[in-house]
């Protein structure tokens, strides 16, 4: 479904974030991306999503395809257009609209009809949005506004959904909340995701498949359930000897 042919990225004339990284999401599956402060995940979505071109000085080459098409060459608008919808680092929701006007103008690309099927959907995901719809979305808590931030690319109904980090700065028991809500999607909206994560354990558990990037190069690849048991995951990722 999206495949990477050895993408390369150069920020200005010194900072190789991504050295010739290959490796394909398959329809329907999760896979995750490992990797440490600076490995180059971020560098990763933004190619993907081409929100690189918005960073003067960033330089691309390699292939980028989704279901057979080059899009290493669109702009991010027509990305989305493709239904490969970013969930951007750090949740970036409205703060001053409410959640149900976060969600509309999450939708505003989506066509008309579906979008009140899409929100509806969104709401029996996430409960507690449902409760909080007319409140101002800055008022909400660190993992709501995670769960809005998701809610909000879910109205585009991507067919690949990139998520930057949603554990960032949650707490152990809204980590766990994040990863069933992953595995929700992709089970029951068939939603293929890619998943940044620091979060190894959580993103190994939720992910059929996991790539691992060392400054900004593919050490690892492989079955989630495999790396999470290898002795080079375990040692670097998981905590263990
Ligand atoms: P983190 O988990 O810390 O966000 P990351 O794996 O997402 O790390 P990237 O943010 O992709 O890593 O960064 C990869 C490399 O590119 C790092 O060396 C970083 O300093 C550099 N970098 C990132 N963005 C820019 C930029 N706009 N200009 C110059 N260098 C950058």
């Amino acid at each position: 479904m999206l495949s990477i042919k050895d993408v390369s990225v150069r920020y200005g004339r010194s900072v190789d974030a991504l050295r010739n990284v290959s490796f394909d999401v398959p329809e329907g599956e999760v896979v995750s991306v490992l990797g440490g402060n600076g490995a180059g995940k971020t560098t990763l979505l933004r190619a993907i999503s081409a929100t690189l071109k918005l960073h003067r000085g960033a330089l691309t080459s390699g292939q980028i395809s989704f279901d057979g098409k080059r899009i290493d060459k669109l702009d991010p608008a027509r990305i989305v257009e493709q239904q490969v919808i970013q969930v951007p680092e750090g949740r970036q929701v409205f703060a001053r609209m409410s959640v149900d006007e976060n969600l509309r103008a999450g939708g505003l690309t989506a066509d008309p009809k579906r979008r009140s099927v899409a929100r509806d959907r969104i709401y029996e995901l996430f409960p507690r949005l449902e409760e909080r719809s007319k409140q101002p979305a800055g008022l909400l808590s660190g993992g709501e506004q995670q769960m809005l931030a998701i809610g909000r690319a879910m109205m585009c109904e991507p067919k690949l959904l990139l998520m930057d980090e949603p554990s960032l700065g949650l707490a152990p028991q809204l980590i766990a909340r994040i990863g069933q809500i992953v595995q929700q999607i992709n089970s029951e909206f068939g939603t293929a995701i890619l998943l940044i994560e620091q979060n190894a354990s959580m993103a190994l558990r939720v992910s059929h498949r996991a790539v691992v990037l060392e400054v900004g190069e593919l050490a690892l690849e492989g079955n989630a359930a495999e790396l999470a048991e290898s002795d080079e995951v375990q040692a670097l990722y998981l905590g263990g000897h």
